[in-house]
């Protein structure tokens, strides 16, 4: 089932997230199977809980037409990172229109929990790393627009944001 995707300035995307527990709830198995139809649906390249109204620790990756099955990461945390960063231009799915240029590392660790619950590490230094960040970051309340410092698209809409002292 597709979800409708909350966007900024909504309280969800900047409240803390709770841990996931296995096994999995029927709830939780539901919540991530509709944040994968809703990811694929929406074009997206990772879609993390807050972004659909749920304040848990779950994120999901889709990098299918790069030909990698899409997957979910449940309580996933940067457990290491390159020193060498690299800016990317970033959008986000809960802030529509607006695109920037956002410095990250370029190679990070990532440990999470799979589907049934075993201790999983994914090193990357490509879009596994890059959209893993951006999503870590939303099941920490932090968006693009604390992050970007150059704007390709959109930067109007933050400049507005910013007087209405949203950020
Ligand atoms: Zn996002």
């Amino acid at each position: 089932m597709v979800l409708p995707i909350v966007t900024y300035p909504n309280k969800i995307l900047r409240q803390p997230t709770e841990p996931v527990t296995f096994p999995l709830s029927k709830e939780m198995k539901k919540l991530t199977l509709d944040m994968i139809d809703t990811v694929r649906k929406a074009d997206g390249i990772g879609l993390a809980a807050p972004q659909v109204g749920k304040s848990v620790k779950l994120i999901v990756i889709n990098l299918e037409k790069e030909g990698v099955n899409i997957f979910p990461l449940y309580n996933p945390k940067i457990k290491s990172k390159s020193l060498k960063k690299i800016e990317v231009e970033e959008g986000c799915l809960s802030v529509p229109h607006v695109f920037g240029m956002v410095k990250r590392p370029k190679k990070v660790t990532v440990q999470a929990q799979n589907f049934n619950g075993e201790i999983v590490e994914i090193t990357d230094d490509g879009w596994i790393a890059r959209i893993a960040q951006h999503e870590i970051d939303h099941i920490n309340g932090k968006l693009i627009i604390d992050l970007a410092k150059k704007y390709t698209q959109g930067e109007e809409i933050v400049k507005e944001w910013k007087k209405k002292k949203y950020i």
